[in-house]
């Protein structure tokens, strides 16, 4: 984490006695349930630090990264041969995981034992969220000595919900090393920088705003000529801008050759509702299933030492892939094929068959994605008997017109799983009149004729700039995908020839 993004640990936002009272304005705390100091509310408060620390999907990688190194999976290098020593940990069975561009990554835990018809147990979930991101050129002329920043949309991230919010600059610096080679380095800003005002009602323009020329954020105000800056950037970014990228990053501004960054929401995940019964967070789309399945198999691959896993004969997977938002189709999206790379290399090591198809027919995929909970000021817009509630598990996605991929099969394994784990399943099923969003389902299901299941945690306010889920629901997730690491080998079994 860069030293200049101040947070607040995550202790500090939930710590209601800590806060200051006076008689005016009495701080009422929540409820204390039963359950304050459970296993899930803590599990809450580790997702809560997380998402404010880690804006941009660069920073979600790398902090998963770090995760996965301190509990004890080893780094696979895409770049590099495979080395003796690496086939030799993985042909012992062991926990890995290996990233791209640091915009996706896939870890898995592979038993000693592992052949090509055992399959793989996968979750994949998208780690981009709807943002804001600089134009090649963020440079535009100041207006009446206002400074603003040229940004686009990603996907929906530029429409009237990001007005009058308070964004951060953050993502990733290109930096030219000293020998000529390249960096990456990740930056945040320490407080907001940047808002899109909206035009109070009084002057009746239509509400509709133009995000070409009415949504442009403004990022400062100085009557004040600019101090010109000698930099191969300076005709497409404002000087003032790279010398404050170069401040945030601690980077001599001459060293920064180019620029992918984002504007971001700053405001903090919190707990909210009476009883603390909800959070309420920016980006949960989808940071909360990625973030989940990470400690569903982290805490699966906790039940394992190295000997059982050298005995052990199963494949377990995470993969957190970029663009979904826009369609997938980039390196590090799923079109992208990094899990068929991955799954080559594991073939290869294992001298197995070079048949990706024989691993695949074994396998489960699910598709996890964060789908709608009941809003109880729409419940017409629901179909009855298939929407979900809060704090009561994961759900499964149904449609018949194929915009996700789990079917009758699927849905009984989960079924089975759920309830040998005293876990809930519901699920969802758009009306008739309305249409579906689409997942990462569909395009795994036909690169490699696997079984896959869509399911996801459901939110309130999907593609807002904040959302809102049941705080009981990331513990219910990371359960969910723990148990079925551990059972879905077993229970498909029973499945053969279907
Ligand atoms: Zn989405
Ligand atoms: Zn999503």
């Amino acid at each position: 984490m860069p030293e200049t993004y101040a947070f607040i640990d995550a202790e500090d936002i939930l710590s209601w006695d800590e806060l200051s009272t006076d008689d005016e304005h009495p701080v009422i705390a929540p409820v204390q349930s039963s359950s304050q100091n459970s296993p899930s509310t803590s599990t809450c408060h580790k997702y809560l630090e997380f998402t404010d620390m880690n804006p941009t999907t660069f920073h979600v990688v790398r902090h998963f990264a770090k995760l996965l190194d301190d509990n004890g999976f080893v780094f696979i290098d895409e770049q590099e041969p495979i080395t003796p020593e690496l086939e030799a940990q993985i042909n012992a069975g062991g926990k890995f995981y290996t990233l791209r561009s640091d915009l996706t990554i896939l870890p898995f835990v592979i038993g000693g034992k592992w052949t090509a018809t055992q399959g793989v147990g996968l979750a994949g979930c998208h780690i981009d969220a709807l943002t804001a991101k600089l134009k090649p050129s963020s440079l535009k002329p100041k207006v009446d000595g206002y400074e603003l920043l040229g940004v686009t949309g990603y996907s929906g991230g530029l429409d009237h919900l990001r007005l009058d919010r308070d964004l951060g600059l953050g993502g990733a610096v290109l930096i030219r090393r000293k020998d000529g080679t390249y960096a990456r380095k990740l930056v945040t800003s320490p407080w907001p920088i940047a808002r899109v005002p909206s035009l109070a009602e009084h002057f009746g323009v239509d509400a509709k705003y133009n995000p070409e020329t009415e949504m442009v954020p403004v990022i400062g105000f100085d009557t004040e000529p600019e101090v010109p800056i000698d930099h191969p950037l300076a005709d497409r970014h404002s000087a003032k801008l790279l010398r404050y990228v170069s401040s945030i990053s601690d980077v001599p501004v001459d060293d920064i050759v180019e620029l992918e960054l984002e504007l971001y929401d700053t405001q903090k995940a919190v707990i909210g509702g009476l009883k603390g019964e909800f959070v309420f967070a920016p980006r949960l789309d989808d940071r909360l299933c990625s973030w989940a399945a990470i400690y569903g198999l982290i805490e699966y691959a906790n039940l394992y030492d190295s000997d059982s896993l050298a005995a052990h004969d199963g494949l377990s997977m995470v993969l957190l892939v970029d663009s979904e938002e826009i369609g997938s189709g980039t390196r590090t999206g799923v079109k992208g094929k990094f899990l068929n790379a991955t799954i080559d290399k594991i073939l290869v090591i294992k001298k197995q068959p070079p048949v990706q198809s024989v691993v695949f027919a074994n396998s489960i995929l699910l598709s996890a994605d964060v789908t709608h909970l009941m809003n109880p000021n729409f419940k017409s817009a629901y179909l009855d008997k298939h929407y979900p509630l809060p704090n009561t598990g994961m759900t499964i996605k149904i449609d018949a017109n194929g915009h996700v991929a789990s079917e009758y099969v699927g849905y009984n394994l989960l079924k089975t799983l759920t309830s040998q784990n005293q876990l809930k399943l519901q699920q969802f099923h758009i009306r008739n009149d309305a249409s579906s969003g689409g997942t990462i389902g569909p395009y795994l299901a036909t690169a490699t004729g696997a079984r896959v299941i869509d399911i996801g945690l459901p939110i309130l306010s999907m593609h807002s700039v904040r959302a809102m889920c049941g705080s009981e629901d990331v513990q219910n997730g990371v359960d969910f995908f723990k148990a079925f690491f551990e059972g879905w080998r077993q229970e498909y079994n029973k499945y053969r020839g279907l």
